[in-house]
């Protein structure tokens, strides 16, 4: 697909095709429709899995890393989150992390973290991958929020 995968990211793409048509499979079998999913590997090279709940109340993403923090720390650092997003049909980029994901991400990550966007298809067949793109996050996200160390540090009461 013209996009230069490393081993592990190479491996969270695997491991998230398959997850993605296991708990579609389950969804539909329980009336639900397909949703976005994220899936990270950390540092520490486990897989955490996250899904929207829709509408809009949570994010893919920042399910998948309060997982991580659940299971690792607040220290915790991702070296690859993948977006997963259903399309009708291949789009001309998918879907990024909306904001106050990128903020999140960006808190866990280190300059070299990476956001992969998978554009996935329901078809007659099962599902397709039509389209994988990858980002940094310095790229998605350059100019990150974070307060001032020693702004109140010639603070002195009255
Ligand atoms: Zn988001």
């Amino acid at each position: 697909m013209g996009v230069d995968l490393t081993l592990d990211e190479q491996k969270l793409v695997d491991y998230s095709k398959e997850a993605i048509i296991k708990y579609n499979k389950m969804r539909h079998a329980n009336g639900g429709i397909d949703t976005l999913y994220s899936f990270l590997l950390s540092d520490s090279g486990k897989i955490y899995e996250g899904a929207a709940l829709e509408p809009a109340v949570v994010c893919g993403e920042r399910h998948a890393i309060a997982n991580l923090v659940l299971q690792e720390s607040y220290k915790a650092k991702i070296k690859t989150i993948l977006v997963a997003d259903p399309v009708p049909y291949m789009q001309e980029s998918g879907t990024p992390p909306c904001g106050a994901c990128r903020q999140v991400i960006w808190q866990h990550a280190n300059p070299e973290t990476t956001v992969i966007l998978l554009q996935y298809v329901q078809g007659k067949e099962g599902w397709t991958f039509p389209k994988l793109e990858k980002f940094t996050i310095k790229e998605l996200y350059p100019r990150p929020y974070g307060p001032k160390e020693g702004l109140w540090d010639n603070w002195e009461p009255k």
